[in-house]
């Protein structure tokens, strides 16, 4: 099973694709998390990514592109991933597009999690107080300019992906579990 999950920042991509993991024993390949644990073991792509991913901005596509494709190697990725957070622009779309056809692979589904903005801003408000501010972008200001970027540059993925029939939406504003249900029923039909 190869997925997609797509969604505005504090949607639930992140929760949803590790119950997925579990329920279908595919990884997750989350480009935040990737970024976020290169940011704090100070290796060269942390220290390159850290003040963008801060501010709140979309890292280059050529360094993301390049993180899921070494990532896409690895033998646990054979029977299936599921992409978090990645592919955030059309360009990444059409340079995944391609590492899929070089890999001889093909997705199976792209689940759009909708969500309303405000509702967004509560969730990552509480996140923030949670992990006792663990995330520097876990704040308004710098989430209302990803909610931004992320309606520029990331929502035209939604045709992108409908165009090539493999778009399947649910509701992101109910409960974590009927969010899983609907997803799951997303993929099987
Ligand atoms: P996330 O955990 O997916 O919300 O990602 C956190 C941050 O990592 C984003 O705000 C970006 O700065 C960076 N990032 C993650 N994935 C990507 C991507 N596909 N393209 C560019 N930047 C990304």
């Amino acid at each position: 099973m190869r997925l997609i999950l797509l969604g505005p920042p504090g949607a639930g991509k992140g929760t949803q694709a590790k119950i997925l993991v579990e329920a279908y024993g595919i990884p997750q390949l989350s480009t935040g998390d990737i970024l976020r644990s290169a940011i704090a073991a100070k290796t060269p792509l942390g220290l390159e990514a850290k003040a963008i991913v801060d501010r709140g901005d979309l890292v280059s596509d050529a360094i993301v592109n390049g993180i899921v494709s070494e990532r896409l190697d690895a033998e646990d990725c054979k029977p299936g991933f599921i992409l978090d957070g990645f592919p955030r622009t059309i360009a990444q779309a059409a340079a995944l597009d391609q590492m899929l056809i070089d890999k001889g692979v093909k997705l199976d589904a792209v689940i759009e999690i909708k969500a309303d903005a405000d509702e967004l801003v509560r969730r990552v408000i509480q996140r923030s107080k949670e992990s006792g501010g663990a995330r520097a972008d876990d704040n308004e200001e710098v989430l209302r300019k990803r909610l931004d970027i992320y309606k520029e540059q990331t929502a035209p993925l939604v045709a992108y992906y409908s165009d090539k029939g493999l778009l399947k939406a649910v509701d992101g504003m109910e409960p974590v579990e009927k969010v899983t249900s609907s997803i799951k029923s997303a993929i099987e039909g």
